[in-house]
């Protein structure tokens, strides 16, 4: 009798959108459903809402003749250093102050919990063949800015698990930021700034995948473009990284001036090097590249 296929259930919770797979050992991905996430994750006990989304999702999707191997869950989150406990989520008030472990427990398979954007990274190591012998720098641009570090091929968690903040370096922008500081670059620099500018100026229907096509030569364009690279060129001034992975939404986006956005980081650069030997990767993105990125953190510890 032939063994069992073992297969890991990925799971990559954004702020609008949950999304469940199964990633057998090819990292071949089986069965996506997409569930509203503010939905699933309600009430006072949003886990047990989790493991009862996970137990109807196997129930009708785990084929015969395999098993589950792992459950792994890439969270928009702050993640403490124990890697099981969510410690507070911006854009999902029901995720503070959780142990995902343990309220998936009945599972009976080891759970590995990490921030979407650390997932990410890990994903695209993989894939671009990352030299894991140096540092890794991934930004990801979507609702807000989101960043992974990784060092000598391995993520960089940091003494509370939440290294990698680079949305929250202080700017001086004059404004707010939801994590409760003054002046944060993400404040300026986000793709939910960019949807605030482009709906007060031109109205709620302007569509937002076309900011750049449509308004790239605007001032405001160019400001929010000047932080974003001043964000990108602090983590590499720091790092010194062998690869700089842009990821998200919004480099997807029709006209993303990639080629402005190098210059301006190498102004802020420093020279000689890493100035002068500086690449921007700019991998295709889809749906389940995180959910990879978690079967793949799941692989690599078990
Ligand atoms: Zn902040």
């Amino acid at each position: 009798m032939n063994e069992p296929e073992a297969l890991i259930l990925g799971i990559d919770c954004g702020g609008t959108h949950l999304r469940m797979v199964l990633v057998n050992s090819e990292y071949q991905v089986i069965a996506a459903r997409v569930y509203k996430t503010q939905e699933t994750l309600k009430g006072m006990d949003p886990v047990a809402e989790l493991a009862n989304c996970i137990r109807h999702y196997l129930h009708r999707n785990l084929p015969e003749g395999s098993k589950l191997e792992a459950i792994a869950a890439g969270f928009p989150s702050m993640v403490a250093a124990d890697r099981q406990t969510i410690i507070d989520t911006t854009f999902i008030p029901s995720l503070q102050n959780i142990n995902v472990c343990k309220g998936l427990s009945e599972f009976n398979v080891p759970v590995f919990v990490d921030r979407d954007v650390n997932m990410l990274l890990r994903y695209d190591a993989k894939r671009l063949e990352l030299d894991p012998s140096n540092a890794w720098l991934g930004c990801y641009i979507g609702t807000g800015l989101g960043c992974a570090l990784a060092v000598d091929g391995k993520i960089l968690a940091g003494r509370h698990g939440v290294a990698g903040e680079l949305g929250h370096i202080p700017a001086r922008t004059g404004l707010h930021c939801g994590c409760g500081n003054d002046g944060c670059i993400e404040t300026k620099t986000a793709g939910n700034t960019l949807t605030g500018i482009i709906s007060a100026e031109y109205g709620p229907d302007e569509p937002i995948d076309q900011a750049f096509a449509r308004h790239g030569s605007e001032p405001f364009m160019r400001e929010w473009l000047d932080y974003l690279a001043q964000a990108i060129a602090t983590a590499i001034n720091l790092l010194d990284p062998t690869a700089v992975v842009i990821g998200g939404g919004v480099p997807q986006m029709t006209d993303f001036p990639k080629d402005d956005l190098m210059d301006r980081i190498l102004r802020m650069t420093r020279k000689p090097v890493p100035a002068d030997d500086l690449t921007l990767l700019y991998p295709p993105v889809k749906a389940d590249d995180g959910i990879i990125g978690a079967a793949i953190y799941a692989r690599q510890h078990r």
